[in-house]
């Protein structure tokens, strides 16, 4: 298991990692020099001549240092789900990934009912309040569902998606941050939402959703940017066929693929999508327009066996192989892995450059909801929240900013 390192609010301690190879977001250095003061990036390079005294340092030859992980799709982990709505909850999937490397993270709803989405929305404020040095950065909620259309619910209740109503969305609003809000583009008053969501500054996305390219068309132009977990819960030719005839019409995906100014992701745990549609999806997007995402649910960390989807009281359930999860009738149901195994996945079965897959797992989601001014990439003036991997990509050490780095004399 790795180590966890939280920066200490008023250290002004000077630190450095030694001779490992830094993975930076357009190049690998090797034998490189990392070094931070006060939780930022002081100095990034070829190691000098000279190591200065009054380091505290850390030889790490052998290893390779990356930026932590930042994850815009996930549902929990170590057993609770963030819909379960309590400080305890937040705490523990928020802990349970920041050991496998996560050190920012965006908790995402499901479809459940009103006052258990405003629950869980209370709930992360609370967990960013609580100046907890056991936590990683907590960012803004991805408001997920439940604006999803029922036709692609996936393992979401079906009853419980609904179209976007004002008076609704304002008050998850008002209830604390939202960093990243989806809504399916065919829904009635999706245009509302689109708008309002822009304006708040969030990452606005389309996903659970049978959307034609017209549909698609008219949702872009009101600021929706990017499509949750590529190929799966979207629609394709053939799906909007069904829904509206002939002529047969362009999708979600080839919207997605025929415009620069559309990012998406995938979920790379090794059982949602196959190492040629993986590939693809970079070859089509690149890494600064793809972001890898875990979408794990509660059972992250967890033995195999039958787990609540959301809160237990939305009765839905899925069946965790210790690999993926599956629903009752033996879909895909959300994955059982942290970011750490799908980079590690990536770097495995395709044959994209270490260096691009660590940007997709870290500065493109920072690009893509606006935080990459202070984290996403080793460079100076960022924050140092930086993974030690072995040569197995295995995380082993954690130096992160917690909700308690920051003293309140700041
Ligand atoms: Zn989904
Ligand atoms: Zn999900």
């Amino acid at each position: 298991m790795s180590k966890l390192f939280p920066h200490r609010p008023n250290d002004s301690k000077r630190y450095a990692i030694l001779g490992a190879t830094a993975i930076l977001p357009d190049r690998c250095i090797e034998n490189a020099y990392v070094e931070w003061s006060e939780g930022i990036l002081t100095r990034i390079g070829p190691m000098p001549k000279r190591i200065p005294k009054s380091l505290e340092s850390l030889e790490a030859s052998g290893s390779y240092i990356a930026p932590g992980w930042i994850d815009i799709h996930v549902h929990g982990g170590a057993g609770a789900d963030f819909m379960d709505g309590t400080l305890e909850a937040i705490q523990t999937a928020c802990r349970s990934h920041l050991k496998h490397g996560t050190t920012t993270i965006f908790p995402t709803t499901t479809t459940g009912s009103h006052e258990s989405i405003l629950r869980m929305i209370q709930a992360v404020e609370a967990a960013k309040r609580s100046a907890d040095a056991s936590l990683p950065s907590i960012e803004g909620v991805h408001l997920y569902g439940p604006y999803f259309t029922p036709e692609k619910s996936g393992c979401h209740r079906k009853e419980a998606c609904r179209a976007p109503v004002r008076s609704e969305f304002e008050e998850y609003f008002q209830a604390g941050s939202i960093a990243i809000a989806t809504c399916a583009a065919e829904l009635d008053g999706c245009a509302n939402f689109y708008r309002y969501a822009k304006k708040q500054g969030c990452l606005v996305t389309c996903g659970h959703s049978n959307s034609s390219w017209s549909e698609m068309a008219a949702a872009h132009k009101c600021g929706m940017s990017h499509v949750d977990h590529f190929w799966c819960a979207m629609s394709s030719v053939a799906s909007v066929r069904t829904r509206l005839g002939t002529p047969m019409q362009g999708s979600m995906l080839e919207f997605v693929l025929a415009h620069p100014t559309m990012s998406t992701e995938v979920i790379a745990d090794g059982y949602h999508l196959a190492p040629e549609l993986l590939e693809f999806a970079w070859q089509m997007k690149k890494s600064s327009m793809l972001c890898l995402v875990s979408d794990t649910s509660r059972a992250l960390d967890m033995p195999p066996g039958k787990y609540a989807f959301g809160h237990p009281e939305e009765n839905v359930w899925i069946e965790s192989t210790g690999k993926v999860g599956l629903s009752p009738a033996g879909g895909l149901a959300s994955s059982v892995v942290a970011l750490d195994h799908c980079v590690r996945h990536m770097a495995k079965v395709t044959k994209i450059p270490l260096w691009e897959i660590v940007r997709m797992a870290t500065l493109t989601p920072a690009e893509r909801t606006g935080i990459a001014a202070d984290r996403g990439s080793l460079e100076a003036g960022k924050r140092a929240d930086l993974l030690l991997l072995d040569k197995r990509l295995q995380v082993q050490k954690v130096f992160y900013t917690s909700p308690s780095s920051i003293s309140p004399t700041q």
